[in-house]
């Protein structure tokens, strides 16, 4: 027997439908690619999307053909998703940051019709069109502007397409479990590929990153999402906040440490989002500006480990709580979240903070399990202690990448996420490393992301990673690559006496290498796999 209850699909549209009726007036504040400001509301955006779904309807688009957006985080951009998701058609986020050849790749794989960008990659498009031919139209995500013509003379404007629709569209009832987004994966261990989500998997989400015990996102909230729309939707943080109804704040192409403060003091941000390379940047702008970041009340690290003294300076200085989060492009991306639970609060202060440099619990939605092989089936002990391969499985869980037959999973149903990682009672995870860049050194792992947390720590040192060296005897042994900060004069045997008393002695690097700078990947990660291959033989070399 059925219950009687009534059947809604999950839609995409729904979020947006719920934001204009329910939160119509609040607002959406976005900066422009030229710095300017516009301070738009959800109602206008709701709007606008209607009028560019008319836009995209009179293309002649098909149910579910791509549309591809390269854009910054701004308003535009937020009603042009909303338009292309909405009407059935598949927004495809591409991150501006990679090569020329892989925007080619992703964008021919992907049969994009469309291509939104900003005016900032207007020379990057102009200089790849040619090798697009499924393109159809290309749309600069601004207003008029002869210039833009003058090298491109067959682009559209999106202000321009807009003002001749009406704000009159009915969005269709699809089917929940149609195709919504495609995103690539950064490719920071390889060859893109691409993650179809559908829209059911992307409500539910939502639905799960705004719950108290995870992002905790609400009305009461000014959220700004530094981490870009193009990586992994934004973290979801553009739906859900359509869906508690919040105020965004949108920072355009500025993601430095200076126009991030000055955002988040100006218009009293609540809660932001990012990787630690940019809370890196935002740490050193607070302290030169002197802003004490009032309003910052909790902010979400997640895309790579959040260094533990991160935590303790946001929490001591700022008064502000961090929310550590795991997750990955295949898991919508949020898989676990760090928030405490009642009997916590009954543990010492230190043992609080030690539970909380983890990377949290998963919310309803999914499950985490440890494996002792990659396409293993056999679940190891949830203890805390013992190491295993991540796989998870759940709503918004990829299942098989896009315009590939073969299923992603493991034989009984599970993704391997490629991470190393242990689960305690409760379902805590701590993330040891990426398997590829565990150092597996005369049989023992020895974790990379335990050594960068301790070097990272030291005042002297503002960013740091920590690769498997090959090694003669030993296989593999930890390399520890560092740049100063501006005015040290830190030796190798400083940084390596630093771990003395912090580590195992078998664990300490063999070896520190001082940089000028990182190599960072288009997601504000670090490439471990450039410095692998740049510096992954000095041991042999030696
Ligand atoms: P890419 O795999 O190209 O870097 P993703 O953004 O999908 O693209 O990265 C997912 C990976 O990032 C995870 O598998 C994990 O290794 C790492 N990661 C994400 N969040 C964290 C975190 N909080 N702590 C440690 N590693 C993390």
């Amino acid at each position: 027997m059925h219950g009687n209850m009534m059947f809604q699909p999950l839609l995409i549209s729904n979020l947006i439908e719920h934001a204009e009726m329910y939160h119509g007036d609040t607002a959406i504040i976005s900066k422009n690619t030229d710095g300017s400001m516009t301070q738009t509301n959800w109602s206008k955006i709701a709007k606008n999307s209607k009028r560019f779904a008319n836009v995209l309807q009179s293309f002649g688009l098909s149910l579910s053909d791509r549309v591809a957006t390269i854009a910054w985080n701004n308003h535009r951009h937020l009603e042009a998703w909303y338009a292309i998701s909405g009407s059935g058609l598949i927004c495809h986020t591409i991150n501006p940051r990679l090569f020329p050849e892989q925007l080619i790749y992703i964008i021919n794989d992907a049969h994009d019709k469309v291509v939104i960008f900003d005016k900032t990659f207007l020379p990057l498009i102009v200089s790849i069109k040619a090798s697009l031919p499924h393109v159809e139209h290309f749309i600069c995500l601004d207003h008029y502007d002869a210039a833009v013509i003058e090298s491109f003379p067959e682009v559209k404007f999106y202000d321009e397409l807009i003002a001749t629709q009406s704000d009159h569209y009915v969005w269709p009832q699809v089917e929940e479990n149609l195709a919504s987004s495609l995103c690539y994966t950064s490719g920071t261990t390889g060859n893109p590929k691409g993650v179809l989500y559908s829209h059911r998997s992307t409500v539910l989400h939502s639905y799960a990153i705004s719950l108290p015990d995870s992002l905790n996102l609400s009305a009461h909230d000014t959220i700004l999402p530094v981490v870009p729309m193009f990586h992994v939707n934004a973290w979801g943080t553009p739906y859900a906040a359509a869906m508690v109804g919040c105020s965004l704040v949108l920072p355009g192409p500025m993601l430095d440490g200076v126009s991030l403060v000055n955002l988040i003091d100006q218009y009293k941000v609540t809660n932001a989002l990012g990787v630690p390379t940019i809370w890196q940047g935002l740490l050193t702008a607070a302290h030169d500006l002197g802003s004490r970041l009032v309003s910052l009340k909790r902010n979400v690290v997640g895309g790579a480990a959040c260094p533990p003294s991160m935590i303790t300076t946001f929490r001591e200085l700022y008064q502000c709580e961090t929310i550590h989060a795991w997750g990955m492009t295949e898991t919508s991306p949020v898989g676990a979240v760090n928030q405490l639970k009642a009997k916590h609060f009954e543990l010492s202060e230190a043992e609080q903070f030690n539970l909380r440099f983890s990377q949290g619990r998963p919310p309803f939605g999914v499950t985490l399990r440890i494996s002792d092989e990659e396409q293993g089936m056999k679940e190891l002990q949830r203890d805390g202690q013992t190491a295993g391969h991540l796989q998870i499985k759940g709503h918004w869980i990829i299942d098989s990448y896009f315009g590939k037959n073969e299923n992603a999973l493991t034989v009984d149903g599970w993704f391997d996420t490629g991470d190393i990682a242990t689960l305690d009672e409760d379902g805590y995870l701590s993330i040891r490393d990426r398997s590829k860049d565990l150092i597996k050194s005369g049989g023992e792992w020895i974790s990379s992301v335990e050594l960068e947390n301790i070097a990272i720590g030291h005042p002297e040192i503002d960013s740091v990673a920590v690769i498997a060296a090959r090694h003669a005897k030993w296989d593999e042994r930890p390399v520890l690559i560092a740049k100063k900060s501006v005015a040290s004069q830190i030796t190798e045997a400083d940084i390596l006496n630093y771990y003395s008393d912090k580590i195992a002695k078998w664990q300490i690097p063999d070896k520190v290498i001082f940089v000028d700078v990182m190599p960072i990947g288009g997601t504000g990660k670090l490439l471990k796999k450039d410095l692998r291959e740049k510096f992954g033989s000095v041991l042999l070399d030696a």
